[in-house]
């Protein structure tokens, strides 16, 4: 399997479309553009989803694309990071390649908490390499007996004259076994819960550190459990204050969480796109499939559908790159941010599930684009906060306000 073919990715039915709306600057369009043109171009043999996972990454580093997951003084394209910028660019990815999607924003989450905390050191070690290509980044937070409720880790890390020993294991690792490091998370303190966690980065190649277990799912996605035996880091791998890696995993999750909505808005668009198409093509009753007003009504639901992906999407990345007051970290922010993923995975599970359905028997056929989407859309509902967990949040806010 190649990254998908995309004869049809014009006019209005291109992912660029909605770029006119008041969200985005010059700046913005010029970049979507460019990577249009550039996601077209590219032909990725994805039958190995970790070798096609590193080959991307580099692609993505070689053409300057990961210079939006980091700042420009550590390389990036940007004086900060800009929601904004990688809304356009998960979008356009997620609907060329969901897998080139993937591999861009691992780059992004995994190095979120040295840009976010990092010593200078830190940021000079593994930034620039990020943004090249060069270093691929995981975020280990997830365990198997804790993954909506974080704060249940059980993973430690205790001090030692040379630095830190980990112990415990993470699981459902994206990147697992083929990162250069990982962004791991482990309890400081045993009694403090949330507030006993603290943030290391952890090079691959730590002794003491397993990464062998590979976990498949039924979308390309490089996954492992990672254990730690005594895993020795030294004291320069803690990454920002003792006892503050839970308020940083959450700071960097919140800095992506509009843009996992992104990638689903991608993969509903192009389902929407091979949709339409079929619908003109495919000849039956003596007519065409989009003669039909069934057919119609279908196509109007899932543009409704996908509007209202976007435009919470596209909000909540605006409201992110306001001023710091009114942006990031508030809870105007964090509440549009949940909304947006919560509407824009659930949304385009329905669109990708309706696009299936007019495609009949074609639709199941292994192999096919709207059959590969709908194995890549199903996880997007499960990670970074289970749509439950982003009900929670906006109920929580509601009652708040
Ligand atoms: C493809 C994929 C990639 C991933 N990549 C990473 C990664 O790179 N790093 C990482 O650390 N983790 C990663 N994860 C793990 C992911 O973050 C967890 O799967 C997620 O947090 C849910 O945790 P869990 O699987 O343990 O499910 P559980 O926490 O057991 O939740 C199960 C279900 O319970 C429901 N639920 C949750 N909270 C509530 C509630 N309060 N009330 C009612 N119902 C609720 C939800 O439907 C949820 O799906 C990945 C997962 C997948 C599938």
């Amino acid at each position: 399997m190649v990254a998908f073919e995309h004869p049809h990715a014009h006019g209005a039915l291109a992912p660029t479309a909605h770029l006119e709306l008041p969200f985005f600057d010059d700046a913005h369009r010029a970049l979507a553009n460019g990577l249009v043109d550039w996601a077209r171009a590219q032909r990725v043999d994805e039958t190995d989803d970790r070798v096609a996972c590193k080959a991307w990454v580099k692609r993505l580093g070689a053409d300057g694309w990961l210079r939006y997951c980091v700042a420009a003084e550590h390389g990036g394209a940007l004086p900060t990071l800009d929601s904004r910028a990688l809304v356009i660019l998960r979008e356009t990815l997620a609907y060329h390649s969901p897998l080139a999607d993937f591999a861009f924003a691992m780059q992004g989450l995994g190095s979120g908490a040295i840009s976010l905390a990092g010593t200078p050191e830190q940021q000079a070690r593994y930034l620039p390499a990020v943004a090249r290509g060069e270093k691929i980044a995981a975020f280990a937070l997830s365990e198997p007996d804790a993954g909506s409720d974080v704060a249940a880790m059980a993973t430690q890390a205790n001090e030692t004259a040379e630095g830190w020993t980990l112990n415990g294991s993470k699981t459902w690792i994206s990147n697992g076994g083929i990162a250069d490091f990982y962004l791991v998370f482990a309890k400081t303190d045993l009694d403090a819960g949330a507030r006993g966690i603290s943030a290391f980065v952890v090079d691959a190649t730590a002794p003491g550190l397993d990464s062998s277990e590979h976990i498949h799912v039924m979308a390309p996605h490089p996954l492992a459990t990672l254990r730690f035996n005594d895993c020795a880091v030294p004291a320069n791998a803690l990454v920002g204050p003792l006892h503050g890696g839970f308020k940083l995993a959450m700071q960097t999750l919140d800095i992506f969480r509009a843009s996992v909505a992104a990638a689903a808005l991608g993969m509903a668009r192009r389902a929407f796109a091979e949709a339409v198409v079929h619908a003109k093509q495919r000849k039956m009753f003596g007519q065409t499939l989009a003669d039909f007003q069934l057919t119609q009504a279908k196509l109007g639901e899932m543009c409704a559908l996908i509007d209202a992906s976007a435009l919470l999407t596209y909000r909540a990345a605006w409201l992110r790159d306001r001023s710091s007051t009114q942006g990031a970290g508030t809870p105007a922010y964090t509440a549009a941010a949940a909304s947006a993923k919560l509407t824009a995975t659930e949304n385009a599970q329905r669109v990708i599930d309706m696009a299936l359905q007019m495609f009949g028997g074609r639709g199941v056929q292994v192999g096919q684009t709207i059959e590969h989407l709908y194995r890549d859309i199903r996880s997007l509902r499960i990670y970074e906060g289970a749509s439950e967990v982003q009900l929670l949040i906006l109920g929580k806010h509601a009652l708040r306000a």
